[in-house]
């Protein structure tokens, strides 16, 4: 219906569309700037259909409504510039030269707002900023994590040592710009890696986690925890999920690569139990917790690799009615796959981060006797190129 609301939306999107972002060309970090939404689904929808057509029908792509500052989690690295003035913003795609960036079109406001009064703190605090090549320096990077549902927000402070001088005094001074800051925590990462948190962590203010709602369901979150970037569209995946799972109730489900446990709780009302295993510890930790914070009784958890856990239950004998998996890019594993059949799976659903990999193991759900009925792209990143996809298995 043409409300007047709904035009102005519409307005509102293609003048922004317009404007388009102005870091674009140094940044690299979405590959549709310059083009339409609507132009940019079409492209997604083309790469999919050319990756799966010869497996089964492709639905049209879910979109999101107002696709701009989405993002729930943001990530700022910091550097100097040539001038030595101190700058925050995120790695040119494929160097380690950092852009600088205060706010940017698909990234939460709030979130940038606080990165960039972290970052005009830092000489009343005397905090020198990493330098990778001499190794010299204290804070390496900022994360920042804000609840949509709840307002709560997660800052990380990731530093190069544990000894955080004057950290008192300056959580005090975020803070008291920032009231809106529910938990602060220090993340140690003392390795020179690309990975940007460290293990050794210090909660400096609040619980250490934020909680969020997705499907009506609340989830506490840490700062390794994988959560989803985009809660609007992260509801629509789990609910078409759960709807091409076709679950009445009796099932006895495994959610494979499970994370926090988000698909296993808003799974456990239509099925008799689920089992979600996941690799990272501090997840799984989440994922109990947050059965518990949500009363729910027939969901277990176990920490470790998905193909592991899936080759013991065929050797143990065991039977699955349903699987959701949401592996990483890399895909899933041929043992997976082949201990899924063993345990006789009536029906998969994949959730895929890569339809390239999605395709590659299609192909060998195929030679298992396990056949793609349909797939559903959701836009959960847009204007970058990365494209999620739901794909419904069904054994022969
Ligand atoms: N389904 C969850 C998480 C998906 S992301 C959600 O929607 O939020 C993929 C998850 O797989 C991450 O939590 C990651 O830690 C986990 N993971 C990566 N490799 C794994 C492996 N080999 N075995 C089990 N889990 C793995």
């Amino acid at each position: 219906m043409q409300t007047r609301e709904n035009v102005q939306k519409k307005e509102s999107i293609e003048k922004k569309e317009k404007i388009g972002c102005q870091y674009s060309k140094k940044c690299g970090g979405c590959a549709y700037q310059g083009i339409t939404y609507e132009k940019q689904l079409k492209e997604k929808q083309k790469i999919v259909q050319a990756l799966l057509k010869e497996f089964c029908k492709v639905q049209p792509i879910l979109s999101m409504e107002n696709p701009y500052y989405y993002r729930n989690k943001v990530h700022a690295v910091f550097d100097r510039d040539r001038k030595g003035k101190v700058i925050s913003g995120i790695y040119q795609e494929g160097t380690h030269k950092v852009v600088p960036i205060d706010s940017c079109i698909i990234e939460d406001q709030k979130s940038d707002a606080i990165i960039v009064s972290v970052r005009k703190l830092l000489p009343s605090f005397k905090i020198k900023i990493y330098d990778e090549d001499t190794g010299y320096g204290l804070l390496r990077h900022v994360l920042v994590r804000r609840s949509f549902s709840s307002g709560q927000v997660m800052v990380v402070l990731v530093t190069t040592s544990p000894v955080f001088p004057s950290k008192n005094n300056f959580v005090k001074a975020l803070l008291k710009e920032h009231n809106e800051i529910t938990t602060i925590i220090q993340n140690v990462n003392d390795r020179n890696t690309s990975m940007v948190l460290g293990k050794k962590e210090n909660i400096l203010y609040g619980k250490g986690y934020i909680e969020d709602k997705l499907c009506g369901y609340t989830f506490r979150i840490s700062s390794r925890s994988f959560y989803q970037v985009n809660p609007t569209q992260t509801e629509k995946l789990y609910k078409k999920a759960i709807e091409l799972a076709g679950l009445t109730g009796k099932e006895n489900v495994l959610d494979a690569y499970c994370g926090i446990g988000t698909i296993s709780l808003i799974a456990s009302p239509y099925c008799k139990q689920v089992a979600g295993v996941e690799l990272n510890t501090e997840a799984v930790k989440d994922a109990i917790n947050n059965a518990k914070r949500n009363k729910i009784e027939n969901v277990r958890f176990f920490q470790g690799d998905a193909s592991e856990f899936m080759v013991q239950l065929a050797k143990d004998g065991q039977t699955l009615d349903i699987v959701f998996m949401d592996p990483p890019r890399s895909g899933s594993t041929e043992e997976f796959i082949d201990s899924l059949a063993a345990v006789k799976a009536k029906r998969v659903v994949y959730i895929s981060c890569n339809p390239e990999t999605l395709a590659r193991d299609l192909q060998y759900f195929k030679q298992k006797g396990y056949d793609a009925k349909v797939a559903v792209p959701v836009d959960m990143f847009p204007w970058t190129d990365s494209i999620e996809t739901i794909c419904q298995i069904v054994k022969k």
